[in-house]
């Protein structure tokens, strides 16, 4: 397999598929958080140095049909610009078509081209060979740095490979890096070793669960998906969130994870609402004696105790899902608590990895993501790395 670092782009044309997909501001349409291109900025360097050009693409929100201003990924050129002080740094209006390929044919050594979004074309998330070959025409070679959309078999992540040689294809920086921190985390991990879930939904995790539970020695539950665990044991669970087609489910893991020698933690106490609002009136009950017409929404502070303990004794760890409606401060002290609790095993020498959109969130919210081993760019890209899936776009490089 080709690698960046052994690879020269000099006098080469390289086309890269980064994740541009950044927030932008409503009104100004101005990026608010440039933290997916600051991660791309390694591989651009990398080429621009070796004297090669870059052919920049990727795609910005989810625009529903054909082109919209404000899914333009003209909007990230400032930004980029800020970073790549004295490149020239250039903008195509379509992401193929003849303007664009003689835009491509045009540059020189140390430019740079964006081009517009992908997903203007349906063809992209279709995966259409003969967009595809678009997209790789005017280009020697293909670098993927894309990690976040590496479980799509798109056109720009996983088609587009067929029409460069196994020399010319490799993964950038940030997917190597990715890769690197997942497979330290299932493959080299030092024990105890707890995986923490939550989110709203066991049905989203229980994949991944499963496959984890061969390799870790602590499983705590957290989030939404409790109250389908602690309904499966028999408890009272009020309004809260339950998922009544995975109870036989919820079952089944405990199940496995017993045979598996995992211990389980399920929360044991919660803050409870009497609506899905944060200015909801609040108490706090035995998860499996939740008062009728209440929720939990977040984990009770006798939860707080026994995960922060389980988390301080752990060398690895790997967070999926906030404990609770952490958007709301009501509701925060849970996750907030799990991330704090992170940053400080993570200073005493224990691995922490951090995936999936909320948990990202929750991290940054609190200000600790350098306080963690690894935080992860991919939600659903990781948690199917994870589970043991092949992605798409890592086995189009791989093989
Ligand atoms: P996920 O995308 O599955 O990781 O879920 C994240 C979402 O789960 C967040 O928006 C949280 O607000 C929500 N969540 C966490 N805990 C609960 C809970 N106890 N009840 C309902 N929603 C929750």
């Amino acid at each position: 397999m080709q690698t960046i670092d052994n690879y020269s782009f000099s006098g080469k044309k390289a086309i890269v598929r980064v994740d541009f997909n950044v927030p932008l501001n409503k009104e100004t349409l101005e990026v608010t958080d440039d933290t997916r291109i600051r991660g791309a900025l390694p591989t651009i360097k990398k080429i621009i140095s070796d004297g090669g050009s870059v052919v920049l693409m990727s795609h910005l929100g989810r625009p529903k049909e054909g082109p919209e201003d404000k899914f333009s990924l003209k909007h990230v050129i400032k930004q980029l610009k800020n970073h790549l002080q004295g490149v020239e740094v250039k903008f195509a209006d379509d992401c193929i078509g003849d303007n664009t390929l003689e835009l491509k044919k045009s540059l020189s050594g140390g430019e740079v081209l964006v081009l517009e979004n992908l997903r203007f074309y349906k063809e992209e998330t279709q995966g259409d060979e003969n967009f595809a070959a678009k997209l790789a025409e005017g280009v020697d070679c293909y670098v993927n740095d894309a990690f976040g959309t590496a479980h799509r078999a798109h056109a720009s992540t996983t088609i587009i490979t067929k029409y460069f040689t196994e020399h010319d294809k490799m993964f950038g920086f940030l997917i190597n890096k990715e890769l690197q921190m997942m497979d330290t985390a299932l493959n080299i991990s030092r024990n105890p070793f707890t995986a923490i879930m939550g989110g709203a939904k066991v049905s989203d995790k229980i994949q991944v669960i499963e496959n984890l539970l061969s390799r870790i020695d602590n499983l705590l539950i957290g989030g939404g998906m409790t109250y389908t665990f602690i309904k499966a044991l028999g408890g009272q669970i009020g309004k809260s969130l339950c998922e009544e087609d995975k109870l036989d489910l919820a079952l089944k893991i405990l199940k496995k994870a017993r045979e598996n020698n995992v211990k389980v933690y399920i929360p044991t106490d919660a803050v409870n609402a009497d609506n899905f609002d944060a200015k909801a009136n609040t108490n706090t009950s035995k998860t499996d004696e939740t008062p009728d017409g209440w929720m939990g929404l977040d984990i009770g502070s006798e939860t707080i105790a026994i995960f922060t303990k389980v988390i301080n004794e752990s060398k690895t760890i790997l967070w999926n899902g906030p404990m609770g409606v952490f958007e709301m401060d009501k509701f925060a002290a849970g996750t907030t608590a799990v991330a704090k609790a992170l940053a400080e095993v993570t200073s005493e020498g224990a691995f922490t990895l951090i995936g999936g959109g909320d948990s990202v969130a929750a991290i940054n919210k609190n200000h600790l993501a350098d306080k963690v081993s690894y935080v992860s760019t991919g939600g659903g890209a990781m948690l199917e790395y994870m589970e043991g899936k092949e992605l798409p776009g890592i086995k189009a490089i791989r093989g």
